[in-house]
């Protein structure tokens, strides 16, 4: 394959020219000094959320350009990384014609939201050793072959992929490789981020929604190159983070001695849990994990689940999934809530 990536072409003729939407404070921007503001039809008694956010989430993402060493015209923040996502196929997709190649057994969001897109789904099975199966997937691509999705470390099986395959997909592919590092902060892989300025078709996605313990908020962050972010920003609604949700994640992001304390937490429970699933006779087999959870194969995933659904305790049998048969995913609770589990795990029979 000849190497002639140009996100111009990439992009849907309808987003190339697109006008985008003008807000108000795209109009205006404050520069912080007390105006009178009757430009926006807001209510104007003060409640701490009665004005529009700020469309553009400057202060998080200066926190976060100075946490990552990264621009912030190279990020685009957006509600959950599932926002994100549906915004790339939504830029570079064309519906019903255009297609994406995604890694089984992997995130279940790339196949829906390629659904909900009405984009092709072209599966390409990681190996057994759940690595990207490289000469498959270029095998796979044609000439509408948009964007390969990657998650790294994997969801379910817990595993980063090798380096090596990602390049090569990233140096033969004239699309874009969305590298979906969802867990990174419990991988001791070094993040894409840094490769960002040698790949002009790398993009990578992240989110508070595990490490950072902020699922509930709702924030997905995309970096990638300034024309990707541009053209994504162009379509993007104007008002997608909220504020309360703006303010949080900077609190959050700010307070990096407690994130770092729960991720060392976490991951030293991991070791207790992964070291106890280890001498169980029904569990066949652990796998090792570079994320929050761990991917144990048991003797009969149905029935351990029922079982621990007695006790209380809800995993998620990911059996369905293809190279997953009889496979439960654990989440990493407290140290507690592990012990408690383990003692559970002991007694079934
Ligand atoms: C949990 C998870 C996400 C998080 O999505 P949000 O919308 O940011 O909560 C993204 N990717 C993967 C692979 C995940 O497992």
């Amino acid at each position: 394959m000849t190497k002639k990536f140009n996100i111009e072409n990439l992009a849907r003729d309808s987003v190339k020219i697109l006008k985008p939407y003008s807000s108000a404070r795209d109009e205006y921007v404050s520069d912080g000094s007390e105006m009178i503001f009757l430009d926006t039809n807001e209510n104007p008694f003060e409640n701490g959320v009665n004005r529009y956010p700020d469309p553009y989430q400057r202060s998080l993402k200066s926190l976060l350009s100075e946490q990552k060493g990264i621009s912030e015209t190279n990020m685009l923040l957006g509600n959950g990384s599932d926002e994100v996502l549906d915004l790339i196929f939504r830029a570079f997709c064309e519906p019903n014609q255009d297609n994406i190649i995604t890694l089984p057994p992997t995130y279940g969001m790339y196949k829906v939201l390629a659904g909900i897109n009405a984009v092709g789904n072209r599966e390409v099975l990681l190996t057994t050793d759940f690595e990207p199966n490289v000469p498959k997937i270029l095998e796979s691509v044609d000439e509408r072959t948009k964007l390969i999705f990657i998650c790294s470390p994997n969801n379910p099986t817990g595993n980063s992929f090798n380096k090596e395959n990602i390049i090569e997909l990233l140096e033969s592919f004239n699309g874009l490789v969305v590298v979906d590092e969802a867990y990174i902060d419990f991988s001791n892989q070094e993040s894409w981020l840094s490769s960002l300025k040698d790949y002009p078709n790398l993009i990578v996605t992240q989110t508070l929604s595990k490490a950072y313990g902020l699922a509930g908020i709702r924030l997905g962050i995309c970096y990638a190159s300034e024309e990707i972010i541009a053209i994504l920003n162009k379509i993007k609604p104007p008002y997608n983070v909220n504020q309360l949700t703006q303010q949080k994640a900077v609190q959050r992001v700010n307070n990096q001695d407690a994130v770092q304390q729960e991720i060392m937490q976490i991951l030293t429970e991991r070791d207790v849990l992964m070291k106890a699933l280890r001498t169980l006779d029904y569990v066949e087999k652990v796998y090792p994990s570079d994320a929050n959870f761990i991917l144990g194969k048991v003797d009969d995933a149905d029935k351990r689940y029922q079982q621990l659904l007695e006790k209380q305790v809800v995993v998620r049998n990911r059996s369905s999934q293809p190279l997953c048969e009889n496979t439960l995913r654990f989440t990493v609770g407290t140290p507690e809530e592990n012990k408690l589990l383990i003692a559970i795990l002991k007694e079934l029979n």
